[in-house]
């Protein structure tokens, strides 16, 4: 079969209003270095073709100094200035893109993402088109009013948390986008993640891939205690 060409998306222009601190989650340190640099590294040991980053204006010089030469992340070939809000920072890497076949697109926030998870995930993208990673949840999930009365109580076994990478054919993922950005109803719907443009806007299914329960995304304070400890069992063991 001839070779995909497999492009990475790295988003990193998030301000992380959660985490109260003045520095974004994705800039964070974790043993020495920035949350970042966990993800960029598994991707460039992984067998992508290409890494696109995208990041504030601002913080592109700290992530050249910082991250990309020091630790010599050679599969990094482009620096895209991020939008407003998360779904914007995707299209404009998909913009900046000429041609690929599959993307790979994943938040610079989740640091444990491994070499093999994204093998795996290359492979299940050639094989269904469109595919995220994602976790059963352990708990019972509750829908609630705006008054935080329960409206509902959905079928736990039917429920997964939806984590990244979501990888998708590239020309699939950009005609979903296009006609988001087309019918213009970005106000109307609250869009969290890749699948559920391509979900709305495409009608196409998107397959759940089972992922590790580690790759947690730096979010609140307390998920940095979290990272820690994964980290401090990965030496020990
Ligand atoms: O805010 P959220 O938790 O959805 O962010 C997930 C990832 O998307 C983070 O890595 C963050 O840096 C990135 N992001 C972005 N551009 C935005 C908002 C978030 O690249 N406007």
């Amino acid at each position: 079969m001839e070779k995909k060409k497999i492009t990475a998306i790295v988003l990193a222009a998030g301000k992380g209003n959660r985490m109260n601190t003045p520095v974004a989650k994705q800039f964070l340190i974790l043993r020495d270095k920035p949350v970042l640099y966990y993800s960029l590294k598994a991707f460039e040991d992984s067998s992508v073709d290409e890494i696109i980053l995208v990041t504030g204006s601002d913080q592109k010089e700290y992530c050249i100094n910082n991250i990309i030469q020091p630790y010599q992340l050679n599969k990094v070939t482009q620096i895209v200035e991020g939008g407003k809000e998360r779904y914007d920072s995707v299209y404009q890497a998909l913009l900046h893109i000429e041609e690929t076949d599959y993307v790979l697109i994943h938040d610079g926030a989740r640091p444990f993402i491994t070499k093999e998870f994204i093998e795996e995930m290359i492979s299940q993208v050639i094989d269904h088109n469109a595919c995220i990673f994602g976790t059963p949840v352990k708990e019972t999930v509750k829908t609630v009013d705006s008054n935080r009365y329960i409206t509902s109580t959905p079928n736990r076994n039917t429920m997964w948390l939806a984590q990244t990478p979501q990888a998708f054919s590239f020309e699939a993922i950009k005609k979903a986008y296009t006609i988001f950005y087309k019918e213009n109803n970005k106000n109307q719907v609250a869009i969290t993640d890749d699948a559920m443009v391509y979900e709305t806007y495409l009608g196409k299914p998107v397959k759940m891939i089972p992922g590790d329960y580690r790759n947690i995304k730096i979010t609140t304070p307390e998920d940095l205690t979290i990272a820690e400890a994964f980290l401090n069992k990965e030496l020990s063991e």
